[in-house]
């Protein structure tokens, strides 16, 4: 069963193009099984790499361990989503409850933050709940979320200024890799900013606890392959074989690099000396390198040069994801620990996030009963250096992870002797940073390639990390196709197209319904914004909106 039944006819918006799809990620693949639903045989997804995923890959290394890049966890906001993964995945998933903690002064802190305060020593207990107050009663250091400048002041605002102090800014900068100041507020929405003083007040005075998983908090995981498998399953639609190589029907071609685009005469130049020509050319590679290395115009050559240098000034973090495979059980006093993952403000480990990645599935190490394995992620960028330097140096920063998952509690004293494999991944483009001025130079950039063909779309063609988990990248992709295809409005990249009076498309933006991280918990507590029957509209804080998607 195709995921969507109601569109099988013939496309007419695309009818006779040529659709050039560059990265296999889930946005590119999204575009083409989409595509090929609707009947449009005339299309080509083309990656670099020798396999489709893009950063939601999944790798088995020597040892039998299975890595994602990064912790995934899918809180998908869309009925069409969930169908592509029951249709590739049927039953073979697991069910996962969303355990997740922080760590500070040698304690674990349920999540979320501000509803465990009591979980912390009484002085930084005290400091949290009166800074709390402060900021929800509008005498806080900015006086209102409406008032903050940046995501800087927005944390002071909503949090106060001793939740922003222990956790919020030290965790963000970590994560980001760049001072909050010079992130915007938008991408995380108005809705956040009230915070239920009073829950957090009773939690801290009764003693109780406030745990935000259970029943209603559960996400799916493939049982075999890691987060890759589900993606990995789009091969065979796509004309690869069952092992992900190309066939001579594949509507993929791997290992080829994009090195030149010819706006002019709309042709595509590989590495390999082959070229591909196009009408539509949807790209999911990062803008900024788009517009700079790749695209070439000789007629519009000094306008290209402006778009080059407006796109240069969005800002990126890169990413080590390192994997710690260890041979020994999980650890737990009787009953193994069931952490999901675990965020770390403090700045006695490197990571600002670690994953029990074996706890998702008993298929991710050799073997259940006897090995674990943990998940760390670490950021870098031009502010926030790492030893790793640029991916030159992984094995560095490995021997720091292993270091700081002992100063964090997470292995004991002596059990690095049971490491037995150790994994690094480098991503150079790992977050897409909202930064202050991100939105002004998608609404010049974005349409300025439209016109010309290109629709540059996904986690980093987008730069919306709002909307740039695996379920929004897909749907970028398909939404984009049926607007091109049916004439539907795109409803993910929260982009307003106008004229502007010199005649030129710009856009403005707005906060998506389905942006933040969609976890079912949080999206029960609003009543609103219900875009499409069965889409779930993102709750009122997440913790993607705490910056860990
Ligand atoms: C650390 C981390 C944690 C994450 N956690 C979550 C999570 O918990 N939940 C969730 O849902 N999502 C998560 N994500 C996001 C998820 O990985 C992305 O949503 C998704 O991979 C984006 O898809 P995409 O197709 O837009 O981009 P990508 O996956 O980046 O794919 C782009 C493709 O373009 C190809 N390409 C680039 N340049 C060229 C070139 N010159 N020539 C040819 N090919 C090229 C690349 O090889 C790549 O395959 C996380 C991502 C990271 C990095």
């Amino acid at each position: 069963m195709p995921p969507d039944a109601r569109n099988t006819t013939k496309s007419s918006g695309v009818t006779g193009q040529r659709v050039l799809i560059l990265g296999a990620g889930p946005t590119g693949l999204g575009a083409a099984y989409r595509l090929k639903e609707l009947g449009h045989d005339n299309f080509l997804v083309v990656d670099r790499h020798p396999y489709i995923g893009g950063l939601a890959h999944s790798f088995t290394d020597a040892q039998g361990f299975t890595w994602d890049i990064g912790g995934h966890v899918m809180f998908s906001h869309y009925k069409y989503y969930d169908r592509c993964f029951d249709t590739l995945m049927g039953d073979e998933y697991t069910l996962n409850n969303r355990e997740s903690w922080v760590r500070m002064f040698n304690t674990w802190v349920p999540y979320p933050f501000q509803n465990n305060i009591r979980y912390l020593p009484k002085q930084a207990a005290f400091e949290c709940i009166a800074g709390l107050v402060r900021a929800q009663s509008g005498k806080g250091r900015v006086p209102s979320p409406k008032a903050a400048q940046n995501f800087g002041e927005f944390i002071d605002a909503v949090f106060g200024d001793g939740i922003a102090e222990h956790f919020m800014r030290p965790y963000n900068y970590k994560v980001w890799a760049y001072p909050p100041e010079r992130m915007n507020k938008q991408w995380i929405g108005e809705r956040v900013a009230v915070i239920d003083v009073e829950r957090a007040l009773k939690n801290l005075v009764l003693g109780t606890d406030d745990f935000g998983w259970g029943p209603n908090n559960q996400f799916k995981f493939p049982l075999k392959g890691g987060t890759g498998e589900f993606y990995r399953r789009f091969g065979p639609h796509l004309g690869l074989d069952q092992q992900g190589r190309e066939t001579q029907h594949s509507k993929v071609r791997l290992n080829t690099r994009v090195q030149t685009i010819d706006l002019d005469a709309k042709v595509v130049h590989f590495t390999d000396g082959s070229r591909e020509p196009f009408d539509i050319l949807i790209s999911t590679m990062p803008l900024d390198r788009l517009c700079a290395d790749v695209l070439t115009s000789q007629r519009e050559a000094a306008a290209l040069r402006e778009v080059a240098s407006d796109a240069a000034g969005l800002l990126h973090s890169g990413g080590y994801m390192v994997g710690i495979g260890l041979k020994s059980r999980t650890p737990g006093a009787g009953t193994p620990d069931t952490k999901s993952w675990m965020y770390f403000p403090e700045p006695n480990c490197p990571f600002y996030r670690v994953t029990y990645l074996s706890n998702y599935s008993p298929f991710m190490t050799p073997d259940k009963d006897n090995y674990y394995s943990l998940l760390c992620e670490v950021s870098e960028s031009p502010v926030k250096p790492t030893p790793g330097d640029h991916g030159k140096n992984q094995d560095a920063v490995i021997d720091e992870c292993i270091t700081g998952l002992e100063n964090a509690g997470l292995l004991e004293p002596g059990e690095r002797a049971n490491i037995v494999s150790r994994w690094c991944y480098y991503a150079d483009y790992s977050y897409p940073t909202p930064s202050v001025e991100r939105d002004d130079i998608l609404s010049r950039v974005i349409p300025w390639l439209e016109r010309r063909g290109v629709y540059s779309r996904g986690r980093f063609g987008m730069w919306k990390y709002e909307v740039a988990n695996t379920d929004h990248s897909l749907m970028q992709g398909v939404e984009l196709v049926n607007r091109l295809a049916l004439g539907e409005a795109e409803t993910t990249i929260g982009m307003v197209y106008s004229v502007t009076e010199d005649g030129r498309n710009a856009a403005t933006h707005e906060r998506p319904a389905h942006a933040g991280s969609g976890e079912k918990r949080l999206a029960a507590a609003i009543a609103e914004a219900k875009p499409e029957a069965g889409d779930i509209p993102a709750g009122p804080i997440s913790k993607d909106e705490l910056g860990a998607g």
